[in-house]
């Protein structure tokens, strides 16, 4: 892990309300410090244009930073719906500052339990992610709230087997062709309680897949407290494991907002 960067491109905040209390800005780079990270980004939830103004106080806080830590303000993109959009555009982007931003999808889409349809939904917004050219990274393919199956009474998605290996070289194809980071997600899909420790091999299985294919990584804890963030350890190693080179650890384009 020692050439590669130690980036945390993945970080909520109390601001939106997913996070809680103790993710505040100052107190998420003192952790930062703490943990070696030396790069890292603000990425909380646009899921509708309403809650646009709860990201402005994150960017006044990232301006009244005083480190070395370089800091970027970012932004997570969910659909609206099956086949719905991002919330999200060119214009916001630069009216608020965003510097990149991450997304995907967060839910099945399903009202019926279909192994099959519950996979092919998610390859197709995978894919679509990586063709949108205002997002820079794909979050945590294959990642699901545990909530949602549990009110279904699905049986859990605890085997990768259920994603054909194709799906994965398909992603890391057009991950590679559009330039979109694929993202390795400590707390969804690394560390995440509800998934086995044979699931996580089978998820890096997935991801070697991915990373043989050409694509790029984005590393990230996507902590939503701060003794999570230390997870983004896990993430670093896998990037490790992978055999990444510094060059294919995604970085954001242009200068942070703080820091070198
Ligand atoms: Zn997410
Ligand atoms: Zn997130």
């Amino acid at each position: 892990m020692t050439n590669l960067p130690r980036c945390d491109f993945h970080i909520h905040t109390k601001y939106l309300g997913c996070a809680n209390d103790t993710m505040e800005v100052a107190a998420i780079l003192k952790e930062c410090e703490r943990l070696g990270v030396t790069t890292l980004g603000i990425t909380d939830h646009l899921n509708s244009l309403d809650k646009l103004a709860l990201h402005v106080p994150i960017l006044e806080d990232i301006r009244s930073l005083d480190t070395e830590v370089a800091v970027y303000f970012g932004v997570e993109l969910n659909f609206d719906g099956l086949d719905g959009n991002f919330a999200f555009g060119a214009d916001i982007k630069e009216e608020y500052g965003f510097q990149f931003a991450i997304g995907g999808i967060h839910s099945t889409y399903l009202d019926t339990y279909d192994l099959k349809k519950l996979v092919d939904i998610q390859h197709r917004h995978h894919l679509r992610t990586c063709e949108d050219p205002l997002v820079d990274v794909l979050v945590h393919p294959y990642w699901f709230g545990r909530g949602e199956f549990d009110i279904k009474e699905w049986p859990w998605f605890d085997t990768m087997h259920a994603v054909p290996e194709s799906y994965a070289r398909e992603l890391g194809q057009v991950a590679r062709e559009t330039g979109t980071a694929i993202e390795i997600n400590a707390c969804a899909n690394l560390v995440n309680q509800n998934y086995s420790d044979r699931y996580v091999d089978e998820y890096i299985t997935f991801l070697s897949a991915i990373a043989e294919e050409g694509a790029c990584f984005a590393l990230g804890s996507d902590a939503h407290d701060i003794h999570k963030l230390e997870h983004i350890g896990s993430a670093w190693a896998v990037a490790s494991q992978l055999s990444l080179t510094p060059e294919r650890v995604w970085m954001p384009d242009g200068q942070p907002l703080r820091g070198t």
